[in-house]
């Protein structure tokens, strides 16, 4: 029985991770939770689950869910109530609770950061899908993954399909991730986009973008932020930098590749020119299961893959003057140190003033841009985690300071 903290539990991902416990009752159990902001189905979720602890992500909710818990009537209510946590403290506490062995990082942006070096400094396995932590953080967390031996499992479709097809080399120990060392033998990586809301429409449109328009996703169900990260294209140049800390590649060797029908999870380049994919339906719950069960397959009754339901795949260059985002991403990822993080800071504020009506989508690039610019002169190289904390903050605030100026 492995045991399961789910941070992010009333996210996409995490209630995928919580359906995935109930589909395989006998192999998982849920010992911790963490969430922001729902607590009707945190409730929920607490009743079906019944974990040793529960964290709140605003300190102030803790007494509306302590009461929304005690007004369970007697066969609602789970056997023993869990230890309830908030707050900064109360998020990492879950995430390092002692009988967890995976920990299922589902915190959308940088606030995972802290909860996850939690788990990695207790020990823990995790199942990574909070991203923006590797990505503002890898000179933090690689080195805290290599002294205490906590595994990286990636959660992230791309990177499990790339973690797959490398089972399948001699290099599949190093590829167990992760000290963002160059797994050897691996020569390419090539992820996949399916090319977001925008996929078919002409840059000159892009003007007319409105919030409805860019969160809704054409192949992929998620959460609000990353649906706008995956219109603008930044979720794959986000994910080009996770890939270069998860498989040690360098960002020459990390292409992209639109590919509209989201099978192909993406594709590896070996030393022998052989390329290798994992294909799929566009469905979440198998990159986190494999989270859950490496190195072991387990039997699901999913749909089965029918390539000639599909019919065609296909394939083309992404446009760089219609996804700006794409670069930057690149170069904050050339650029290294902190300038990841400052990218991905601006890139979190940038789209939440865009889902707030404040900034429009094409503003997001330029906000980006100027945050970028700005922190050239402070670039660290080696920074610690107060100074990546630090970088995330300013580039925050830079980003509300640009995106007044441009709303006045
Ligand atoms: P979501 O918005 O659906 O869920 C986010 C979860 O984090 C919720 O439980 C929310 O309550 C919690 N949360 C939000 N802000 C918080 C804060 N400040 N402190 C603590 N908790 C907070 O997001 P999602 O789509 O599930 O994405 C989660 C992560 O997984 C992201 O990093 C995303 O890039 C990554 N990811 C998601 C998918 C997907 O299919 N949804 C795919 C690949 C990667
Ligand atoms: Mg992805």
């Amino acid at each position: 029985m492995k045991a399961l903290s789910v941070l992010g539990s009333t996210g996409s991902i995490g209630t995928q991770t919580l359906e995935l416990a109930e589909e395989f009752p006998e192999r998982y159990r849920v010992v911790a939770l963490t969430a922001g902001n729902n607590l009707a189905l945190l409730v929920d979720q607490i009743r079906r689950h019944a974990p040793e602890a529960v964290a709140l992500a605003d300190p102030a909710r803790l007494n509306e869910l302590r009461e929304r818990l005690q007004a369970l009537s007697a066969d609602e209510r789970p056997a023993r109530l869990p230890e309830l946590l908030a707050g900064s403290d109360g998020l990492c506490a879950a995430a390092a609770w002692p009988s967890a062995d995976l920990v299922v990082t589902g915190i959308v942006g940088c606030a995972g950061l802290l909860p996850t070096l939690a788990a990695i400094r207790a020990g823990k396995d995790l199942a990574l899908a909070n991203k923006e932590t590797l990505i503002a953080a890898g000179p933090v967390v690689l080195p805290e993954l290599e002294k205490s031996g906590s595994r990286l499992l990636p959660a992230d479709s791309e990177h499990s399909a790339i973690f797959q097809c490398l089972q399948g080399t001699p290099y599949a120990e190093t590829a167990r991730l992760s000290t963002g060392t160059p797994t050897p033998g691996l020569r390419r990586i090539q992820l996949t986009a399916s090319g977001g809301a925008f996929r078919d429409w002409d840059p000159a449109d892009l003007v007319k973008a409105t919030v409805a328009d860019a969160t809704s996703h054409p192949n992929w169900s998620m959460g609000r932020k990353i649906t706008v990260d995956s219109a603008s294209l930044m979720n794959k140049g986000l994910e080009v930098i996770e890939a270069h800390y998860l498989f040690g590649l360098d960002y020459d060797h990390i292409e992209i590749v639109i590919h509209p029908q989201s099978i192909i999870h993406s594709m590896v380049e070996l030393a022998d020119s052989s390329v290798l994919a994992q294909l799929g339906w566009p469905d979440m719950k198998l990159p986190i299961l494999y989270c859950l069960s490496w190195p072991e397959r387990l039997h699901t009754p999913w749909r089965r893959l029918d390539l000639t339901e599909v019919g065609q795949l296909t394939f083309r260059k992404p446009d760089p003057a219609k996804y700006p985002c794409m670069e930057l991403a690149y170069a904050a990822g050339r650029a290294g140190g902190t300038m990841p993080a400052a990218m991905n800071a601006a890139n979190e504020q940038a789209v939440a003033l865009f889902l707030e009506e404040q900034v429009h989508f094409l503003d997001i690039p330029k906000l980006i841009d100027a945050v970028c610019e700005r922190h050239k002169a402070d670039l660290m190289a080696a920074p610690s985690l107060t100074d990546v904390l630090a970088v995330d903050a300013w580039a925050r605030e830079a980003v509300r300071e640009a995106a007044a100026l441009v709303a006045a």
